[in-house]
């Protein structure tokens, strides 16, 4: 299981510089668009949220303790950010991933995990409109740059130990 962890968090940091994990502040604006990344480190907060994590595939029993092992474990499926406040009637977001064994995983982001989640949408809608783009195109920008921010600067932090114990960390220079 940790080796196809590895494998997909591999995959995700491909074409990033490998010693780019503490990256200077210019360095990082440069990588991500400014907008995003205010409500990316807001994400960073609920990485260990207790009401989303742990969370269990249950089809293939994988655990992921923390929001940073959860996208970088598994795949996003399309645009992979889908706002559901019209249907929910309150903000309502899901995240769907593909878990390494096929699964199509769903995480939940509401008010009480992520206070400023419709500010989120308003910021997503508003960089749509004025770039002439679709919202999907936008969600999915965003969530690929989180998946990316939280590879680069919170999973790889996390996975250092365990991946120096079974030697992935030569695989991954
Ligand atoms: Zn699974």
């Amino acid at each position: 299981m940790l080796d196809d962890m590895i494998a997909t968090c591999s995959s995700i940091g491909e074409g990033m510089e490998q010693d780019a994990v503490i990256g200077s502040t210019e360095e990082i604006e440069e990588r991500y668009n400014g907008r995003f990344l205010e409500f990316i480190k807001l994400l960073v907060l609920v990485n260990k949220n207790e009401q989303l994590f742990p969370k269990q595939c249950r089809t293939c029993g994988t655990s992921f303790d923390s929001l940073s092992e959860y996208l970088c474990a598994t795949i996003p499926k399309a645009h992979s950010w889908q706002d559901c406040e019209e249907v929910m009637g309150k903000p309502f977001t899901m995240m769907y991933r593909h878990c390494t064994c096929g699964n199509t995983l769903v995480l939940t982001l509401t008010e009480a995990t992520f206070p400023r989640l419709r500010e989120l949408w308003s910021m997503l809608r508003d960089e749509a409109e004025k770039n002439g783009r679709h919202l999907d195109e936008v969600a999915k920008e965003f969530s690929e740059q989180c998946d990316n921010y939280m590879f680069t600067h919170v999973f790889a932090g996390d996975a250092k130990l365990s991946c120096n114990h079974s030697g992935h960390v030569e695989k991954n220079k």
